[in-house]
């Protein structure tokens, strides 16, 4: 998997480490994360020390020549203050069904609106890195679900059909996850492929799009453990994360009620960068 993320995290590191600027509107100076926390209280700021070592101990040529910069503008931020707030709108969830019984909560980071709109489209289809900075610091507003931590839970990316991944060269779906999962100190879960009959989902309608996506998914191992944190860049009426959420559903599920124990249930929850309107 690490030869999809390299190139990006070194750009993340440039932008968050050595660069003062806001990402966004290239004016004022980034403000560190740990300053605009109040917003968010479930940002920990072990994330960041850890994020922190781990830049440290992978360029250690970099520190000697940078070691009073890279000190003082240790977690200097992505964004401004003005630009934080205008993107830091935690929508509420929503909930789609994924069995009789049995909902999926959808949480997204923001609105899918300017500028987030056009900095996902630009790194989604045009692979434009120099979003990518928006878009974790945007990530990092989701607050890393209750109890669920690297031993109890994974984060499983909404796969792509290899055809798509051919043309389009790279995974931003998978990318975005491997930033999320080091924010929240969880490991991303690879079990679940795509099957490649499906056509894109822009503009279908609702239910256009939940029977293309029929058979879509299927499981190639046992998830490793119950809490399930599937994982998508943009949430419009949330079909995709409900139609991995069924598949990872019915086949997990034991399949009489004689067979089934407490400790067999999965515990599966969505979360995506934005929430919106994709027209
Ligand atoms: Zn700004």
């Amino acid at each position: 998997m690490m030869r999809y993320l390299a190139p990006y995290q070194t750009g993340l590191w440039l932008a968050e480490y050595l660069d003062i600027r806001c990402q966004l509107c290239r004016i004022y100076r980034s403000t560190p994360q740990a300053q605009l926390a109040h917003a968010y209280p479930s940002q920990s700021k072990e994330n960041r020390d850890d994020a922190a070592t781990q830049f440290l101990s992978t360029r250690p040529s970099l520190i000697t020549k940078y070691r009073q910069q890279i000190n003082q503008r240790f977690d200097s931020g992505l964004l401004c203050k003005h630009c934080h707030h205008s993107i830091a709108w935690l929508p509420k969830p929503f909930n789609v069904d994924i069995a009789a019984g049995t909902i999926l909560p959808i949480q997204a980071a923001t609105y899918y609106d300017y500028p987030m709109r056009q900095a996902i489209r630009a790194f989604k289809y045009h692979e434009n890195m120099t979003k990518l900075p928006l878009l974790l610091h945007t990530l990092r507003q989701l607050p890393r679900p209750h109890g669920c931590h690297k031993n109890n839970s994974v984060i499983v990316a909404m796969p792509t059909t290899e055809q798509r991944l051919i043309k389009r060269g790279f995974a931003p779906v998978l990318i975005l996850a491997a930033q999320l999962s080091k924010h929240w100190q969880i490991p991303i879960w690879q079990g679940v492929e795509r099957i490649d009959n499906t056509v894109s989902q822009q503009g279908l309608t609702r239910a256009e799009r939940l029977s293309n996506l029929d058979n879509a998914f299927a499981l190639t191992e046992k998830p490793p453990v119950k809490r399930l944190l599937l994982f998508d860049d943009v949430a419009t009426t949330g079909a995709s994360l409900q139609a991995l959420g069924q598949a990872i559903y019915s086949q997990t599920m034991p399949s009489t009620i004689d067979e089934s124990h407490a400790t067999d249930y999965y515990h599966i929850r969505a979360y995506a960068l934005a929430h919106g309107s994709q027209s």
